[in-house]
């Protein structure tokens, strides 16, 4: 099948699967809610994936992406994360704006194209949501990834990744100037649950444990609220 005659549909299967199944299987259920339509289209589909070599498909296992399925799923990841960049960066976008157009204009774009965007752009690694981008040859670039919600008072992250593309949720995030880059300190964990205490920029904000489950980023050090410098007092 010629690249270029791949269909928009298939297309967002392979990038779903990347996606929902982080490298391995992802079940039916899981794709039928992230691309919105009936398990019994996605179970369709699959089979139809299969027969052309894009995955493999076990009823009740889901679908895992082969080799070739990988390789197109990360072609189109690439281009979709470097469309984003260039929206934000010489269109004016604003970050929570770019997902659809990107969605539409993958599919529409040549690997020309791609490749002289990437050149124009710098090549850089990271989306503006810090997504990594797959390099030409199909590496993908670490991130740190540790999530908000995991850490414990006094913990400091610096942010790499929105993971999400929730534009309400990048929204209501950039609003608390929570982005990649930026340092945010777990002030308090508890109580009540359900919820994390963080300071960013000198700012105490509130965020539910479901919006710091998507902040992802490498851990710093300890805040001054830390333990330690406590011991020496009642010491003996
Ligand atoms: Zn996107």
């Amino acid at each position: 099948m010629p690249r270029s005659g791949l269909s928009t549909a298939i297309g967002d299967y392979l990038k779903a699967i990347w996606t929902v199944g982080q490298g391995g299987r992802a079940s039916t259920s899981a794709l039928a809610e992230r691309l919105s339509v009936s398990a019994s289209s996605v179970s369709g589909m699959l089979a139809r994936l299969q027969a052309q070599g894009w995955v493999t498909y076990e009823r009740y296992r889901g679908a895992a992406l082969t080799e070739r399925g990988t390789a197109e799923a990360l072609r189109l990841l690439r281009r979709h994360r470097l469309i984003e960049t260039f929206l934000i960066e010489y269109l004016g976008y604003a970050w929570d704006e770019v997902h659809e157009e990107a969605e539409a204009l993958e599919h529409a774009i040549s690997d020309r194209f791609t490749e002289r965007l990437a050149d124009r752009l710098g090549h850089p690694t990271h989306d503006p949501h810090g997504d990594p981008i797959p390099t030409h040859a199909g590496g993908l670039p670490r991130t740190p990834d540790v999530a908000l919600d995991d850490l414990e008072e006094g913990a400091v992250l610096t942010v790499a990744r929105l993971r999400t593309q929730d534009p309400t949720l990048l929204a209501h995030l950039d609003e608390l100037r929570i982005r990649p880059g930026q340092v945010v300190t777990v002030t308090r964990c508890a109580p009540p649950a359900g919820v994390v205490y963080v300071r960013v920029e000198d700012e105490d904000v509130v965020v539910s444990r479901e919006v710091a489950a998507v902040v992802r980023g490498a851990v710093g050090e300890r805040g001054a609220s830390g333990e330690g410098g406590v011991l020496g007092k009642g010491g003996a």
